[in-house]
């Protein structure tokens, strides 16, 4: 092999050449992307199907050039998209960043490798296993949980949290099925699976309703206090309920960081009462489990010694760019006796003495995403990830306070973590009056462009929620956010 096919066509579709230049100018543009992203509308000027507009009707035949493609991210692309990495982001949850994540991701989409199994990729897998242990230590979780602990625990790296609840879900359902299997023989699965119940709160991710619907479970939403936490009394009398009326409590799902208010289960009443009743408590902190990685927070998560699986989205507030799901189980076998189907091509000889982390996930072929966790563990450092965490609390405090400071608005939840969550008061409404209120100052703010935010309800209660910590916020970014809620409640 000489490596010179320059009479054939580019086999990497362009040549060499073209592509540093091309790969330069995309650098240059991410860096200044992030350096003037300030001057960008957070939220675009756009309607639904704009797109067609601004594009051919069908693919070009032949091949166009790098000028061409590059000039237009500008013009169709950017200008119709939502800037999560914008100052004036406050919605959902952050979606941080780094440079050596994309570093990472440029590697892993320059070596374009598939991993199912550990021969497909072994490094794929071996980083991948060494990375969950270097995660979980970091984020302090229990021994049972490491790989290279000394029980069946490990963990893997998933596409998202939502695939993560499904997963645990599954196993739990398997397992369920196993054991009422072995009790009596004669019952038929889809009867047993029929009396199954899981178990959520009012302030759980919607992707635990999804899991309900995808494994045929049926979920109970229980209700959270008007701290919006969910109590292990509460699940207790649901579940003494269900059993009573000849249902099988099998899941619980726990969030620590529930999405539209930051609040944290009752972990160690929920894991206790999980463990007597032998059902699979999964611990759902795709935002919050990231804040773990400092000391200081680990106390919202007091009782995980006690859960089946845990589960954080490192690509929410860990600097590790969408997607970078962690999930962690205490007896693997759960997970894989769940999933685990072999047919001969995807045999190898180190079959039964490898993870093959297939048998742990919902797709079969899937990046080295466990790359970017390297990187940005070494190139941030815990220290790095642990300020970067610090800075957005504070942020959010900073902002608690300017919210208390006036008294036409109430912080309705604890600001533990960058959460803020607050409504607009006004003396003698009644609580539809008081939500309709909040809803025309949320439309007000979101019409406005220049920051945006969401909003949310908890118990009936409409509220609005302010997420700090995104990647370029800042004391002077909440202070801005602040007058612009200031400013649009005024004109109310
Ligand atoms: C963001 C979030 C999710 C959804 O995460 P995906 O990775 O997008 O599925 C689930 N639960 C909580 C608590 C979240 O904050």
């Amino acid at each position: 092999m000489d490596g010179n096919n320059s009479d054939e066509e580019p086999r990497l579709g362009i040549e060499p050449e073209t592509f540093r230049h091309a790969a330069t100018n995309m650098v240059d543009y991410i860096i200044n992307y992030h350096r003037d992203i300030h001057k960008r509308q957070t939220f675009p000027d756009v309607e639904p199907g704009f797109m067609q507009a601004r594009l051919p009707k069908e693919a070009p035949d032949y091949p166009e050039s790098w000028q061409e493609v590059f000039s237009d991210i500008e013009t169709v692309v950017m200008d119709g998209m939502t800037h999560w990495q914008s100052p004036g982001f406050f919605s959902y949850y952050p979606a941080t960043t780094s440079y050596p994540s994309m570093l990472a991701d440029m590697l892993c989409n320059g070596i374009s490798c598939v991993r199912f199994s550990w021969a497909s990729s072994p490094s794929a897998t071996e980083l991948e296993t060494v990375m969950m242990d270097w995660l979980a230590k970091a984020i302090g979780l229990p021994e049972c949980f490491i790989h290279g602990g000394h029980g069946p625990g490990g963990g893997v790296i998933q596409g998202s949290a939502s695939e993560s609840t499904l997963m645990a879900l599954m196993a739990a359902r398997n397992k369920t099925i196993r054991q009422e299997l072995s009790r009596d023989k004669s019952l038929r699965t889809h009867d047993i699976v029929a009396r199954m119940v899981a178990y959520s709160s009012q302030c759980t991710h919607s992707c635990m309703d999804r899991a309900g619907v995808f494994a045929l479970v049926e979920v109970r939403k229980l209700p959270v206090g008007k701290d919006g936490v969910m109590r292990g009394s509460v699940l207790k009398e649901a579940v003494m309920k269900d059993k009573d009326d000849g249902r099988i409590p099998m899941f619980v799902c726990a969030s620590i960081g529930t999405t539209p208010c930051c609040t944290f289960d009752d972990l160690e009443e929920i894991g206790k009462i999980c463990e007597e009743q032998e059902i699979w408590c999964h611990v759902d902190a795709a935002y919050a489990g990231a804040a773990l990685i400092c000391p200081e927070f680990r106390y919202i998560c007091k009782g995980v010694e006690r859960v089946t699986s845990f589960n954080f989205n490192p690509h929410k507030w860990l600097m590790v760019q969408i997607d970078c799901s962690a999930m962690w189980v205490r007896n693997s076998d759960d997970l894989i006796n769940s999933a685990e189907v072999n047919p001969l091509f995807l045999h190898h000889k180190a079959q039964d003495s490898a993870i093959d982390y297939r048998h742990w996930q919902i797709p079969l072929g899937r990046p080295f995403r466990s790359l970017k966790l390297w990187f940005v563990l070494r190139m941030v450092g815990i220290e790095g990830l642990r300020s970067n965490i610090r800075r957005g609390v504070q942020e959010a405090k900073h902002l608690e306070r300017l919210i208390r400071s006036d008294e036409r608005f109430e912080i309705l939840f604890p600001v533990t973590l960058g959460l803020v969550c607050f409504k607009f008061k006004h003396p003698g409404l009644l609580l539809e009056e008081e939500n309709s209120l909040n809803e025309r100052l949320y439309q007000k703010i979101h019409n406005d462009k220049r920051i945006l935010l969401v909003l949310a309800m908890v118990n009936g209660v409409y509220f609005i929620r302010v997420c700090t910590g995104s990647t370029h916020c800042s004391i002077a970014q909440v202070n801005k956010c602040w007058n612009v809620i200031k400013e649009m409640a005024e004109q109310l």
